[in-house]
């Protein structure tokens, strides 16, 4: 007989918070980001379109994706980010719905219509439909 009970347990759970992650993110309908590679490296075209759906400054959003690319990143005077090497158009979209799920849908009601507080040294998401404060996990 096999113990699999607490192991199937946890696989629904992360089943299930899976899931919701995605229910949130559909609800701001994520563009498809573009790229294009340029040489070494690899340009996001609609990079502004996301941050202004997002309403977060560009510069934490591409701190972000660089550190979690784990390369340097810069922005141009149209606002299109720039990466060094070639990075695959999939990992942008992952990481901007995990940042979206992680620093801008509120937790307690699901909006996106949230801002950021900075509060000493944590920096607070602070949810305008529900009023919720809660520590953002940037
Ligand atoms: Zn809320």
């Amino acid at each position: 007989m096999e113990p699999q009970g607490y192991r199937e347990l946890l696989d629904r759970v992360k089943d299930h918070l899976q899931a919701e992650g995605m229910k949130k993110v559909s609800r701001l309908t994520l563009p498809i980001p573009d790229t294009k590679f340029i040489g070494n490296r690899t340009y996001l075209y609609n990079f502004k379109q996301f941050t202004d759906m997002m309403r977060r400054d560009p510069n934490r959003v591409l701190m972000y994706l660089a550190r979690e690319l784990a390369t340097a990143a810069s922005m141009d005077q149209e606002g299109r980010a720039i990466f060094i090497g070639r990075k695959n158009k999939d990992s942008f979209r992952v990481l901007l719905e995990r940042y979206i799920n992680d620093n801008v849908i509120c937790s307690v009601c699901g909006s996106p219509d949230t801002h950021t507080e900075r509060l000493k040294k944590v920096t607070m998401l602070v949810c305008e439909a529900c009023g919720a404060k809660n520590p953002t996990k940037e």
